[in-house]
């Protein structure tokens, strides 16, 4: 019988990446991956670099050949949301599945003790989830800690205002991620409204931000507004004595409703 097969997936996130070092010395024969979209920022492929050194191992990534705009086009050009979630599955999960095919599997997640997060991670019968941090009782402080004691440090992302890994048009993010964005990386934000513009004056309503288009997101008096009301809700926060961190802010997700984001893109 073949032996169990230890394996991490990493997205590119905070969550992943203290979990890959967490791990390391735990468990020598792990195997880590990560399931590219070819549409992550380019940063994420920067510390994915960071974490291999750090690890002494490769990550292997999958989708080689296929990427999101593949996946796109099958689909019939549709943007993906909350309820069509074809690029989790197409990107993400079925990849993962192909890559540990029937072999019995535990596979490592890095949900915290301090979230209550459900996620969309494989139901396959050979694949047994483990959540480390939550059996040792592991909190945000302390993941932070791991990833400042390692060098590793924060996804470099954090440093702009972004609370989350994946592709950078990713449907789950906030509208102020997206103003971020547009000031950050002007060009992913362009490329981002490409993918409504086959859509616009049709009447169809396929926005990567709930009920509103790039376009009308990208208006100055509209990202103003979009700043001021982020800073209202951090304001209310101060006043009731939370000294939030961005991780916290946004881990409270009350800046937007942010929905059950798949944990396989965004730990
Ligand atoms: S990061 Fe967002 S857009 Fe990309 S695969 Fe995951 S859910 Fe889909």
């Amino acid at each position: 019988m073949k032996p169990t097969r230890h394996v991490l997936s990493l997205s590119g996130g905070k969550d992943s990446a203290a979990l890959a070092i967490y791990m390391r010395d735990r468990i020598p024969n792990m195997e880590y991956i990560f399931s590219d979209t070819r549409k992550e920022l380019p940063e994420t492929y920067q510390y994915l670099e960071s974490i291999e050194d750090y690890l002494g191992k490769r990550v292997h990534r999958l989708n080689a050949d296929l990427g999101f705009d593949h996946w796109y086009d099958v689909y019939g050009g549709m943007i993906p949301s909350n309820h069509r979630r074809w690029c989790t599955k197409m990107l993400k999960l079925k990849p993962f599945e192909q890559h540990v095919g029937d072999d019995a599997v535990l596979n490592y997640v890095g949900l915290r003790a301090d979230e209550n997060r459900s996620g969309y991670i494989s139901h396959k019968p050979n694949i047994t989830p483990v959540y480390p941090f939550q059996e040792d009782g592991l909190r945000l402080p302390d993941i932070e800690r791991i990833l400042r004691d390692s060098g590793v440090g924060m996804p470099p992302y954090t440093k702009w205002g972004r609370s989350r890994s994946g592709c950078f048009f990713c449907f789950y993010q906030q509208k102020i991620e997206w103003v971020r964005l547009k000031e950050t990386y002007p060009d992913l934000y362009e490329k981002a409204k490409g993918y409504e513009k086959p859509f616009e004056g049709s009447g169809n309503t396929f926005t990567w931000s709930e009920r509103e288009s790039l376009t009308e997101l990208e208006r100055p008096e509209r990202m103003q507004a979009i700043k001021d009301e982020h800073e209202r809700r951090r304001m209310a926060h101060e006043r009731r004595g939370d000294h939030l961190t961005l991780a916290e802010v946004f881990a409270r997700g009350d800046d937007e409703p942010e929905g059950d984001a798949c944990l396989i893109c965004t730990l």
